[in-house]
């Protein structure tokens, strides 16, 4: 298994000849102020030839449709609800498959397994496995009760954690913040956790200020917070680029 971090929640997963991409984010800005913090160095242009386009929810920066109208359409492409589906389908994708919480689907021989998440909108995490191989991808959630049964029910190799810890007035944390997200990997037992989820600026050197704010967490705090918890969990920090391959 190869993991490639593009950026924020966006990576190539390779496992078992099938190249999977996450919920893809390339136009930038986006909305016109919404902005990577480090710069991806991949063009949506210059994705590969994908076998599978996993998207966690429907938000800017994990479906840019903009970008999706550019990858091969024969792609399969997992989504968490019917509305980000026919989103999906409108631009020329036929297999597309809405899966709720618990219920899987073979790609390739690649098993994604959707599972439960929390944010403002519909969304889903997932565990991609093939053979004794297997990783999470958590999206934007925030942290989930379920997330001890998702361990118990998978031997996870690696967990893709979110850490940001995003949080709105009114609305609240709406992300794993870098202490929830220690927590969920402790309760998912994975041996290695890649954070995810830090890599948003605005724009505008205002609103830059407040949105930087609502960010309570980095990957470097998360890596402290495992620390301090004295757990054998192995942090792999990616920066745009990168990739890391399991033994
Ligand atoms: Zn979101």
């Amino acid at each position: 298994m190869k993991i490639t971090k593009v950026g924020h929640s966006t990576v190539i997963i390779e496992l078992a000849g099938l190249k999977i991409l996450t919920d893809p984010w390339f136009t930038d800005p986006i909305l016109g102020i919404v902005t990577h913090s480090r710069a991806i160095r991949l063009d949506a242009d210059d994705v590969p030839e994908l076998g599978l386009i996993l998207i966690s929810h429907g938000h800017f920066d994990h479906c840019d449709l903009k970008a999706i109208a550019k990858f091969n359409k024969n792609a399969a492409v997992i989504v968490p609800d019917r509305k980000t589906a026919a989103r999906i389908r409108k631009l020329g994708y036929s297999e597309v498959t809405a899966l709720s919480p618990w219920e899987s689907r073979l790609v390739s021989g690649v098993c994604i397994t959707a599972l439960p998440a929390k944010h403002p909108v519909p969304e889903c995490t997932y565990v991609v496995s093939c053979g004794d191989l297997a990783v999470y991808f958590g999206g934007d959630t925030r942290y989930v009760k379920e997330l001890k049964e998702i361990g118990e029910k998978f031997d996870l190799a690696v967990a893709l954690l979110p850490v940001n810890g995003l949080s709105f007035p009114v609305l609240g944390k709406v992300v794993m913040d870098p202490v929830d997200a220690a927590e969920a990997a402790i309760q998912l037992k994975a041996r290695v956790v890649i954070p995810i989820h830090c890599n948003i600026s605005l724009t505008v050197p205002f609103l830059k200020g407040f949105f930087e704010r609502r960010i309570t967490g980095t990957p470097e705090e998360f890596a402290a917070e495992i620390k301090r918890r004295n757990r054998h969990v192995k942090v792999v920090m990616l920066r745009p680029g990168e990739s890391w391959v399991s033994d």
